[in-house]
């Protein structure tokens, strides 16, 4: 823990952590440490782990990065959190995000951009920019982000860590902010596929706070990791002839597509073509959830409150209004606009059925192949400031990480070096519904 504190104080720069649990932190590993002394303690053991700034820990402050948020403690903890503390992680603090996880690059972050700490003129990918950093930078030995769109793999991708999205309803989101609630999963950022395998077991399974939660029973994923079997992988063909595809990013899945074929697994090129649609129906049904989940940030019930109004009305739009950043503002605008009544059919009804085309496509595809690969992202990180002003070319940097949310399938990011100017690559590589073992163990014999 010490020596995690001190690589947090020498990263300092790169904005990783919101605020860093000393207390809580050092008191948690000294129970661990006893624990080990009288051969007591959980599988965690050890494992120092930081968690983004929108999952509830009981008396510590949450912000999901928002002003709307600023110093509200939590009154309970996340079933996440609990599983964690149960199995002796030690929590060492709570990490930097877009806000309310809506962005890609961590620029929306009320408390600014996360650095990447590769160059830390580059952005950290989104929105678990801090929880990828954290983990690049060494400053804890994982990480728990949330995936709706792909913000734990993208982030993953930009800093060269591996980062998992499980299955729809495989981990409790109880004490999770919600964004999209039809899409939102937690996800581990680590550096190692077995610490990823371990941190699914411990979090995964039912919950009774949470009834979105599958009662499928939790495999043994670390055990599960050495069962090497061949696989049959089908390539999306338009993902990797797209123009939008960064050339080093294409060559090193070229590479790795070839090491999947020398170690025994057959992989064909398979067409996708509704690629088009994935960022249109993400966006319309993702603002549309998250225009409802918000509506509870009225000034009354949490966090910040203008204390000038003289109306109830007023009370909510002032508070809403200095609470609330750009991007939020422009998502719940657009939310409201797609399920307004004349709007509803064209907008919302429409990406609902484009919605289940993409996963019936998908149920076909992975009835015939056990893993499908496609990038994570179009290019390596970009500059902090070169996107950010221009809301379509970000939504449309999430093409290859949608599909996976749209259709609830698991997904895993994993790194491929660097380019030469030193920035991460990777590959993305997504199973059948509750297909997590297989993805863990291709990648563990791949990595
Ligand atoms: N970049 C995507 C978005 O802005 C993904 C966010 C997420 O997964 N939380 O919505």
């Amino acid at each position: 823990l010490d020596y995690y504190f001190k690589q947090i104080e020498i990263h300092e720069h790169l904005n990783a952590f919101n605020e860093v649990f000393f207390y809580s932190a050092t008191r948690q590993a000294k129970l661990v440490q006893e624990k080990i002394e009288n051969g007591t303690a959980g599988k965690l053991a050890g494992m120092v782990i930081g968690i983004k700034d929108n999952i509830c820990y009981k008396d510590h402050v949450v912000t999901a990065s928002s002003k709307m948020l600023e110093g509200f403690v939590s009154p309970y903890s996340a079933t996440v959190v609990e599983r964690l503390i149960s199995e002796d992680a030690v929590i060492i603090g709570r990490l930097n995000c877009d806000e309310f996880a809506m962005g890609g690059s961590n620029e929306t972050s009320y408390f600014g951009p996360v650095k990447n700490a590769a160059d830390s003129l580059k952005v950290a990918g989104g929105s678990s920019g801090g929880s990828a950093v954290a983990v690049q930078a060494d400053m804890c030995l994982s990480a728990l982000g949330t995936d709706t769109g792909g913000s734990v793999r993208q982030p993953a991708a930009f800093c060269g860590c591996i980062g998992l999205k499980p299955t729809y309803g495989r981990i409790s989101r109880y004490g999770v902010i919600a964004y999209a609630s039809s899409f939102d999963q937690v996800g581990p950022i680590t550096s190692s596929v077995s610490d990823a395998a371990v941190l699914l077991e411990v979090l995964a399974g039912a919950d009774e706070h949470d009834s979105t939660v599958s009662k499928h029973a939790v495999p043994d994923y670390s055990a599960g990791l050495k069962n090497h079997s061949p696989k049959k992988i089908a390539v999306l063909k338009e993902t990797l002839e797209s123009q939008a595809l960064d050339a080093d990013i294409k060559e090193a899945m070229l590479a790795a597509i070839s090491a999947f074929k020398a170690q025994g697994h057959t992989v064909e090129y398979v067409s996708f073509d509704l690629l088009d649609y994935l960022v249109p129906a993400y966006y319309v049904l993702t603002t549309a959830e998250a225009s409802s989940n918000l509506s509870r940030y009225d000034g009354v019930h949490y966090g910040h409150r203008n204390l000038e109004a003289v109306s109830l009305n007023d009370l909510y739009k002032q508070s809403r209004a200095e609470g609330f950043g750009e991007e939020v503002k422009r998502r719940i605008l657009l939310g409201t606009f797609v399920l307004s009544a004349g709007y509803y059919d064209a907008y919302y009804q429409k990406a609902q059925q484009v919605r289940r085309l993409i996963r019936e496509k998908m149920e076909e595809m992975l009835s015939s192949f056990d893993v499908v690969i496609s990038p994570v992202t179009p290019t390596p990180a970009f500059n902090i400031g070169e996107n950010i002003d221009d809301p379509l070319v970000m939504y449309m940097a999430d093409i290859f990480t949608v599909l996976a949310n749209l259709t609830g399938i698991p997904a895993i990011a994993l790194p491929l070096g660097n380019n030469a100017q030193g920035l991460p690559l990777s590959i993305q590589l997504m199973a059948r519904h509750f297909g997590e073992q297989e993805l863990l163990s291709l990648s563990d014999a791949f990595l």
